[in-house]
């Protein structure tokens, strides 16, 4: 038992601290930080619980308090030549007025796209690519027309095209394909 330290008295005699009255500017700033988170709404006073945003810029979903910042490739250095001002022109798509890149059409710039973004003129292809069973349907009906042809030509091309497929593949991607079965000839089958 020699060996071990002794801290048996340890709780009984803390060692004395000392504690000096807060200064005015301290206490001031204090009751000032306090009264501040106290008057905040509950989203204000809980940021980790704030609401989800898609982010723009880091291109994940998080939330609204936590802020990113979009970082440019620093293309060149202009110096102001009369009062030795300098600035960095960043590779970002809207440029300060007067700055003129090569590659971009400074004088018309902001672009509508760029102040809202091209996301709000998206929209649906005028003429959507087709699947591989229209891409069959019109490539049949043009094998069954001839070089001329009207209207009722197009549509006996297309009624045709449109049974040879329902025959292929079924109809409204539902029905199985139809089966071309012949009527049974009352005559098949008879001994000659
Ligand atoms: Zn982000």
């Amino acid at each position: 038992m020699e060996n071990y330290a002794d801290f048996s008295n340890a709780e009984l005699n803390p060692p004395e601290l000392e504690t000096k009255p807060a200064s005015t500017e301290a206490q001031v700033a204090a009751t000032k930080a306090l009264e501040d988170i106290r008057s905040r709404s509950f989203s204000a006073r809980h940021p980790e619980l704030g609401k989800m945003v898609n982010c723009q810029v880091c291109g994940l979903r998080h939330r609204a308090i936590q802020k990113c910042e979009q970082k440019f490739k620093e293309l060149y250095i202009e110096e102001d030549l009369d009062t030795g001002e300098k600035t960095i022109i960043y590779a970002s798509a809207v440029q300060p007025k007067g700055v003129e890149i090569p590659s971009q059409i400074s004088a018309q710039q902001p672009t509508v796209k760029q102040v809202v973004g091209a996301a709000t003129f998206k929209k649906k292809r005028l003429r959507p690519h087709l699947n591989r069973r229209k891409l069959q349907f019109v490539e049949l009906v043009r094998s069954f027309l001839p070089d001329e042809f009207d209207e009722i030509d197009l549509r006996k091309a297309r009624t045709r095209a449109r049974f040879i497929l329902a025959e292929r593949f079924g109809r409204y991607n539902i029905l199985p394909p139809v089966k071309n079965v012949k009527q049974p000839s009352p005559l098949a089958g008879t001994p000659a």
